[in-house]
């Protein structure tokens, strides 16, 4: 009995396999989750269900097997299913997966007191909740209190999460527009203009939140310099610099934080993605002491999550940080990334003026084409090769590139020569048409 159900595609012992068991998930997305969503996904060749996954592999359904180089947004910088992490995840899931939340937690003492070690500057205590727009929400939340300020300074093209705080910081009117009001006394710059930023920040400004490197945004890395200013700026009107370190942090960039490469200490860092080992989900903001004493001085339960810093996700995260150590994962994002990039710009030399820039640092890499449609083909000749990569929310001309940073270099070359084919396709395709319509 146990035997065949785990020969079966379905773990919830769903009886049909290969085609039809494709198209039966599919429909039940149509019928009961998101009939665009199902359309926009099959369309971009992705019309397939995910099985199981390791490493930088996944597996579907019909028995494909693709390199994940979106790595779940950053999510999976361990790899998928990594064993030290799943194995951790096992021990606390046969003791104590949630907590009884009366008594004290060791994962969550643990994992505080290691981001407390990890992170620059005087970040020491850990708010734990369950994901990115959490951590940003908290973040809002602390820097209001703890200045006694309402306004905040963000980035044009920003990404900052989805619920009602997060998004008021997010910046791309697409996605506010149709929930205002929503939370006033925020003001969007050019990002990388230090000007800009400098006329917006004022006496009134609780904050200024900012990505190391914008992720959605178009994978646009800071100008060397400017997070420093913005530090300076911060400073000067008694504003708390946040940085959103939800993607950039542990390791992607490599670097272990995106603000390690300028050496800036913010008053509050936020992370989810990749701290979760890639087996749970898990959000922390990260701040000082006087901004402790701010929130939670005289009502130690003012911001609270029922499941914040559960043993399960803390179990997680303990067991990432260990791998990223141990594995030197950092320097090997550095190492991968240099080479993705070389391979990327090599590729843009054929490509004529097909492709606008290669950028990025460590693993976190965009590809920015001139036509939308072109990269749209790109990812799909590159699924149709086996190897996966999407676009950033805000700007659909880049293509991004996401490893796990235990990478290969083999399997970096397989996925260069991958782009390299699908994007000459996509770009003579998209020729050709041209010509017919002339
Ligand atoms: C993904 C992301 C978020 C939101 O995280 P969710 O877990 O999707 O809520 C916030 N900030 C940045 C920089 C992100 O990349």
């Amino acid at each position: 009995m146990s035997s065949s159900t785990t020969e079966t595609t379905s773990p919830h012992g769903f009886s049909l396999e290969g085609e039809a068991y494709v198209e039966a998930i599919i429909e039940r997305y149509r019928q009961y989750v998101n009939p665009g969503l199902a359309r926009l996904m099959q369309f971009g060749g992705f019309g397939d269900v995910e099985v199981s996954a390791g490493g930088c592999v996944l597996t579907t359904a019909t028995g494909a097997k693709y390199l994940d180089f979106l790595g779940g947004y950053g999510v999976f910088s361990v790899g998928h299913r990594h064993p030290k992490v799943v194995e951790a995840v096992h021990r606390q899931l046969d003791r104590l997966p949630l907590s009884a939340r009366t008594f004290f937690c060791e994962a969550q003492a643990l994992l505080a007191e290691q981001l407390a070690r990890l992170t620059p500057g005087s970040l020491q205590f850990t708010f734990f909740s369950n994901s990115g727009t959490e951590a940003v929400e908290a973040a809002l939340k602390m820097a209001r209190v703890a200045t006694g300020r309402t306004q905040f300074v963000s980035a044009e093209g920003s990404y900052h999460g989805k619920s009602m705080g997060s998004l008021s910081v997010t910046g791309r009117e697409k996605y506010r527009k149709p929930f205002e009001p929503l939370v006033p006394g925020v003001s969007f710059v050019p990002y990388n203009d230090v000007e800009a930023l400098a006329a917006a920040v004022t006496s009134e400004t609780a904050a200024v939140i900012l990505e190391t490197i914008q992720g959605e945004g178009g994978i646009i890395p800071a100008k060397p310099g400017y997070l420093a200013a913005a530090r300076e700026i911060c400073d000067r009107q008694g504003a708390l610099l946040i940085v959103d370190e939800v993607q950039t942090g542990l390791g992607r960039t490599g670097a272990l934080f995106g603000v390690d490469h300028e050496g800036v200490c913010p008053d509050i860092m936020t992370l989810a993605k990749a701290l979760g080992g890639g087996v749970m989900p898990i959000g922390a903001t990260i701040a000082t002491p006087p901004i402790w004493e701010r929130i939670f001085g005289e009502n130690p339960l003012l911001h609270t999550s029922t499941f914040g810093g559960n043993p399960l996700a803390c179990a997680a995260g303990l067991a990432a940080l260990e791998v990223i150590q141990e594995e030197n994962l950092v320097q090997r994002a550095a190492e991968r990334g240099e080479q993705l990039l070389a391979g990327l710009r090599a590729v843009q030399k054929e490509a004529g003026g097909a492709i606008t820039e290669v950028r990025g640092r460590g693993l976190m890499i965009g590809v920015e084409f001139a036509v939308k449609d072109v990269a749209e083909l790109t990812i799909n000749g590159m699924a149709r090769r086996g190897v996966i990569a999407a676009y950033t929310l805000n700007n659909p001309k880049v293509i991004r590139l996401e490893p796990p940073l235990i990478v290969t270099a083999e399997q970096v070359d397989t996925a260069l020569s991958a782009f390299r084919e699908a994007a000459l396709e996509a770009i003579s395709l998209l020729e050709g048409l041209e010509e017919t319509v002339e």
